[in-house]
């Protein structure tokens, strides 16, 4: 029985009883209820629910961040190179747009991840770096189409110093490896993919750290993303709008793999700067990060786009901040436009809800700016760390990392 059906019959028996001690007219007599409205509909699909809490709970706007910022993870494009590149175009915004943005919010410099190299990047140089110095830095990256030439591994390496004596800041190396760059067989057909620990790019990894060059890197990806879509799993609707961000099954290595390959390239090259893009790759298994942590000293971590996963575990996250304040670093994963991934659309509401969950002890909130959570269907609880931990997080860390970056006052 439900609640209405309940209050019904409770009804019909008071309406009895009022009957026995005298009221005989059979107008008294209880009605029949009247056709029940339509109920909500209980096909209502799980696209279409757009469920508003009801917490009455504090909410914090905070305008500027305790301390300046230095974003590590964006994605941005100078204009010059977005000829025929929806990718790039999206990410070309005039540099006066994002200085707006910038100002109001206390980030005083954008890391620039994929700058690209040769020509693009030099026009990015150019065109952020050199045109508002301290405000964006470009990392350059490695030359994906050029890994099926015979001297490739050397190669990559004196572009590395190239690229370098042009003004890149940094190396960043996409989630490419181990997931989509493939060998070529003999008749230029696609071969296997290409493992994470490739010896081919040692001398590129070990040229990074000479030059004392940080790498940002990303390898995997959410560990749902590793298995099947179905009902069990947590980033269901994401995956089911973009089925193509599944590496489950076909000859995709398993997630464990391509952590075991990145760890062996850490080990290798003690002496180069790791960047683990998205808290070290498992934002869900906040412990291994640790692990890892501990393991490679040389390695370093970054938040973007893993609030998510950080604020609905906030009082394992607490620790974590307070154990690896030395090594985390801020990012968002800012894209200036589009709409496919709100959690990483550059602006003033995202810095607003990265400050909100790392500086206030707010409950239950959203860590997207989007009507339904895009990376899964939850909700956040800022951190609220102390002052001496945003600083380093916010700003000496990443200072730290970037020893050819002098800092504006
Ligand atoms: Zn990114």
């Amino acid at each position: 029985m439900n609640r209405r059906q309940w209050l019904q019959t409770t009804g019909a028996v008071m309406g009895a009883a009022m009957t026995t001690q005298g009221c005989t007219r059979a107008a008294d007599q209880p009605q029949a209820p009247a056709a029940e409205p339509a109920g909500p509909d209980a096909s209502l699909k799980l696209v279409d629910y757009q469920p508003k809490s009801m917490l009455h709970v504090p909410v914090t706007k905070i305008e500027r961040s305790a301390f300046p910022v230095i974003d590590m993870h964006t994605h941005l494009a100078v204009a010059s190179n977005t000829q025929g590149n929806q990718r790039q175009s999206r990410r070309a915004v005039p540099p006066a747009d994002l200085l707006k943005v910038m100002d109001a919010r206390n980030v005083r410099t954008m890391v620039n991840l994929t700058g690209g190299y040769g020509e693009r990047l030099a026009n990015n140089v150019a065109g952020l770096d050199r045109a508002h110095p301290g405000r964006f830095l470009t990392f350059t990256e490695p030359a994906w189409a050029e890994t099926q030439r015979p001297d490739y591994a050397n190669w990559q390496a004196d572009e590395l110093a190239r690229s370098k004596a042009a003004g890149a800041m940094g190396i960043k190396v996409l989630k490419m490896l181990g997931l989509f760059l493939r060998d070529k067989d003999a008749s230029g057909k696609d071969g296997a993919l290409v493992k994470v620990d490739d010896p081919r790019f040692d001398p590129m990894w070990e040229q990074a750290g000479a030059l004392g060059l940080p790498i940002g890197i990303h390898v995997g990806d959410p560990e749902a993303f590793f298995l099947p879509t179905d009902r069990f799993n947590e980033r269901y609707e994401e995956l089911a709008n973009h089925p193509d961000w599944s590496f489950h099954g076909r000859d995709f290595p398993s997630f464990k793999e391509i952590l075991e390959a990145r760890d062996r390239v850490f080990a290798r090259h003690p002496k180069t700067t790791f960047v683990a893009l998205h808290v070290g790759h498992w934002a869900e298994n906040l412990p291994a990060v640790g692990e890892m942590l501990d393991k490679f000293p040389n390695v370093h971590i970054e938040i973007g786009a893993r609030i998510g996963e950080l604020g609905r575990q906030p009082r394992q996250s607490r620790k974590f901040f307070d154990k690896y304040q030395d090594r985390i670093m801020f990012g968002t994963d800012a894209v200036p436009n589009g709409t496919e991934t709100p959690q990483q659309i550059f602006g003033m509401d995202l810095y607003q809800i990265y400050y909100r969950f790392l500086e206030t002890e707010d409950e239950y909130f959203d860590y997207a700016p989007a009507p339904v959570p895009p990376q899964g269907r939850w909700q956040i609880y800022g951190l609220g760390l102390p002052e001496s931990i945003l600083k380093k997080v916010y700003l000496d860390n990443a200072l730290r990392a970037l020893p050819a970056h002098t800092a504006p006052a």
